[in-house]
This record gives structure tokens, sequence and C-alpha cells, in this order.
């Protein structure tokens, strides 16, 4: 078994700003404040993290913010279903749809979320692409504040799945932040970046990346570089690395390389 496990916002698709208009009407209606929303980087964080530190920095102590989370959580996926409506929905990256599509047809692989939305909020966010079918398990936001913690999660739903053990090199993270990246090197994972999500190529490149595409529109080469085990960066889309004059496309010099 492979897992293969994608975040949601950025990565599979944009939800046009509605996830934090969203936030900010439910905190308002429930805390009565939103603290620093419109300058806060969402990116890669969970839900219970952006709720705390948007709170937290609003003055409210850990105790209160945890008491009202579950009212909060409630309001949200109303709010949120409110807020994709009115933006007319959410739009679906380039390459995704037939990505996974391909990519779940493939023997042994098992495809996954890994997210900090709360599983409400990516289900409501998933539901009218048609890409839900695809994702057999999740690890979700309302599992654990700490992204980091989410693969482990994820690692054993999976094993319930299949009954049998996968090892982390056997999991792949996609994602679109450099937090993504730190949480698949958390758990020992291949970690896949695309800069989708508002990250730059250069800044997704500077945290090493296994795999770096500048979107997944080229379906044929995203999958090539999904299935393909090896260590080493590869950087698709016609993509120079960052850092030497390699051409484009080719696989750089493996980390266990012995060539100088
Ligand atoms: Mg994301």
């Amino acid at each position: 078994m492979r897992l293969f496990l994608f975040d949601v916002d950025g990565t599979l698709v944009s939800a046009r700003g509605a996830g934090r208009r969203a936030v900010g009407r439910a905190l308002e209606a429930v805390y009565g404040a939103t603290g620093p929303l419109a300058t806060y980087d969402f990116r890669g964080k969970t839900d219970p993290q952006i709720i705390f530190d948007l709170m937290g920095t609003a003055g409210l102590s850990a105790v209160e913010i945890a008491e009202h989370l579950p009212r909060f959580y409630d309001r949200y996926v109303q709010d949120l279903r409110a807020e994709i409506g009115r933006a007319g929905g959410v739009k679906v990256m380039p390459g995704i749809a037939e990505l996974v599509g391909l990519l779940g047809a493939q023997a042994d692989a098992v495809l996954g979320l890994l997210t900090g939305n709360i599983e409400a909020g990516a289900r409501i966010k998933l539901e009218a692409t048609g890409l839900l079918p695809h994702f057999r398990l999740g690890a979700y936001g309302s599992d654990a504040a700490d992204r980091a913690r989410l693969p482990a999660v994820a690692a054993r739903r999976a094993e319930a799945l299949a009954g049998r053990p996968i090892s982390p090199e056997r999991v792949v993270i996609i994602g679109d932040t450099p937090l993504d990246i730190a949480c698949a090197r958390a758990f020992g994972a291949r970690a896949v970046s695309v800069a989708t999500g508002g990250h730059r190529v250069e800044e997704l490149a500077a945290h090493a990346p296994d795999v770096l595409f500048a979107d997944f529109a080229d379906v044929g080469a995203v999958l090539a570089a999904l299935l393909d085990g090896r260590p080493g960066r590869f950087l698709g889309g016609g993509l120079r690395p960052p850092s030497d004059a390699s051409p484009p496309g080719l696989r750089r010099q493996s980390r266990r390389s012995n060539n100088p």
C-alpha cells in the first residue's frame, strides 16, 4: 500500500476566501470579536490553531476559547456553506480532477485528505467538486490542532482500512505551504509541493520539498513524480531548480548519491 495524503485549500481547491469570511462571521457571532482576522495568515494552519491564535490575540483565555469551540464550529459550518454558495462554489485546481482519478486507480494506492480543516468543513468545500469519493480516509483539524500530528492519524486509519501496517516512507504528503512540507518531514514522509495556494515556487523551493510543481496541469508528469518513490528533488512544469543550472524537469542528484 502507498498512501497519498492531499491538503485541501490551495492544493485541491480554492474556496475563494469563503473560509476566512465564514470564520469571521462565526467568531463575531460566538465570541463577539474577530481578533486580527484581516492580517492573519491562514495558509497551512489548522482550524483550531486559527481560532486559538485569533481569539488569544483578542484577549480571551484558552479555557474561554475551548469552552465555546463546539458552538463556533456549528456556526462556522453553516456560514461556510452560505459563503461558498455566495461565491459561486469552489474552484478545483488545474489537473486535480484527472490526477486523483488516475492516482486512485493505481492498484496499491490509497488516497486520503490531510487538512487543517475540521472534517465537516473539508466535506463542505469538496462535496460539489465530485472529488470526495476518491478519498478513502482523512486526518483533519478536528483530530489535532498541530498539523504535524495528522500524518500519524491518517496512517492509523489507512492501516485499519487495509488491515496491514504502512511505513512512513510509503506515505506521500501533498500540499501548497511550507507547513505541509514540515508536516511531511516530521513524519518521515515524502513531501510534494505545489505553488497553487499563494506561496510562490521560490518560497516553497527554499523548504526543500522532494517534488515541486508550479501547478498540477501536466498530469502525466505529476503522476510519474508521485509514483516515483526514490528520494531526491524533482521540479516539474518547466521549473528551473533554484540553485543550479540543471535543465528543467531533470531529476537532480539524489541525496544519497555518492557523486560529489
Ligand atoms: Mg493548503
